[in-house]
């Protein structure tokens, strides 16, 4: 049993503010946002860094893009502009080691990014 966190919001033992799930994908409020818009979408599956993924998992990872682009739509931020961002490993910012893409938007994001 793999100790988890975001395996355990997708499994709901620990709660989240959800705004989708389906039966791969769930996409919830991150607790610290950096962005009025900032949304984390995760597989249910536990894959630990983007390093990790294999080719069964292209259609997955190809849905997570497809549901963040449908979610800026649906937040009217698709025209002005978004950022979807993946930090792989330590050096690149990631904090916890389940794959997720975050979904900023909501003021102006500069580049490049710190
Ligand atoms: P990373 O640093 O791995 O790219 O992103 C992890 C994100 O998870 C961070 O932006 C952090 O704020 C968020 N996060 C950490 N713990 C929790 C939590 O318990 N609940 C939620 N909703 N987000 C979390
Ligand atoms: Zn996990």
């Amino acid at each position: 049993m793999i100790d988890c966190l975001f395996c355990k919001i997708a499994q709901g033992e620990i709660p989240a503010t959800l705004y989708y799930e389906n039966k791969d994908i769930v996409v919830f409020d991150d607790i610290n946002p950096q962005a009025p818009i900032h949304k984390l979408i995760i597989p249910r599956e536990h894959i630990a860094t983007l390093n990790d993924l294999q080719d069964h998992h292209q259609p997955l990872v190809g849905q997570m893009l497809q549901v963040a682009s449908s979610i800026a739509k649906q937040l009217d931020i698709a025209d002005v502009g978004y950022r979807l961002v993946s930090n792989c490993n330590a050096g690149a910012g990631q904090t916890v080691f389940h794959i997720h893409f975050h979904l900023l938007g909501g003021r102006p994001l500069h580049w490049p990014p710190g």
